[in-house]
């Protein structure tokens, strides 16, 4: 897999399979491709109309869906096809990884990958949809553009945990990292440091919480609460002379500014 046709990006086809997501798949395709260029993200049209699930009037097979995003001709002529979807997903496939049911997203280590809004209760309540969806499309996309599958059971808070209990993909989500063995199994896949690099630029996307969050997190911060408060006490004071309320108030956002800006891109590291 490890070719010269890396230096080149990557076609990469967003389908809508089912045609019932909650994003706007076009934003999500323009933020991926802001932020790299390993990868070309572009959506096609929707696949709709999935049919009855296939297990229990709730699961769908990941294989079969598969096989729609193959007979999809819209992405026909595209590098790679990710369907994104909101149904439940069901492995039935031992060659595609554990059988199980409620998967996040999967990928066939060739073409194909899908990822389902259905799990979005398991993301951290700091990170948004967009975000959820980027970290799964890297995931799968990273593994097969390095034609490995490289998930582990060992717990490494790394992109690659395989997040058997659920409850794991909030602490991927919000702490992730690539840990020492994987970015070794990149490098033995010969997968260039540029597209290492780029994969890491989306996560740190992914990962940086929401601005509507780290609003929240500024304002019940009990520094920025004292120094406010401060500063209205100050304001509200006939004694304070006329220079001194801009240098208060430049303070006050400093501080604010400072602690939003650590809540936004540094917490939880
Ligand atoms: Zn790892």
């Amino acid at each position: 897999m490890a070719n010269s046709s890396m230096k080149q990006p990557r076609s990469v086809a967003l389908v809508d399979l089912g045609e019932n997501l909650s994003i706007d798949l076009t934003k999500l395709g323009n933020k991926l491709n802001s932020l790299q260029n390993t990868w070309r993200f572009q959506v096609v049209s929707a696949r709709p109309q999935l049919g009855d699930p296939d297990v229990d009037a709730i699961w769908f097979y990941i294989d079969r869906l598969f096989s729609e995003l193959e007979k999809h001709k819209p992405a026909g002529e595209f590098d790679l096809v990710f369907g994104l979807t909101h149904v439940r997903l069901e492995n039935r496939n031992n060659d595609l990884g554990f059988l199980d049911k409620d998967y996040f997203s999967l990928n066939d280590q060739a073409r194909f990958a899908i990822a389902t809004e259905a799990m979005y209760q398991w993301n951290s309540p700091d990170k948004d949809r967009y975000q959820y969806f980027g970290f799964l499309i890297l995931l799968e996309v990273l593994q097969i553009t390095a034609g490995t599958n490289l998930c582990h059971q060992k717990k490494e808070l790394c992109l690659f945990d395989d997040c058997a209990d659920r409850e794991e993909f909030r602490p991927a989500i919000e702490r992730y990292r690539l840990c020492t063995d994987c970015l070794r199994e990149l490098r033995n896949a010969q997968v260039p440091n540029d597209i290492v690099k780029d994969a890491q630029r989306v996560l740190d996307w992914c990962r940086r919480t929401t601005w509507a969050r780290s609003m929240q997190m500024t304002l019940a911060n009990p520094l920025v609460a004292l120094v406010i408060g401060t500063a209205v006490g100050w304001a509200s004071s006939i004694y304070v002379p006329k220079e001194w309320y801009k240098l208060m108030f430049a303070f006050v956002l400093l501080v604010v500014g400072m602690v939003f800006i650590s809540n936004r891109y540094y917490s939880k590291r």
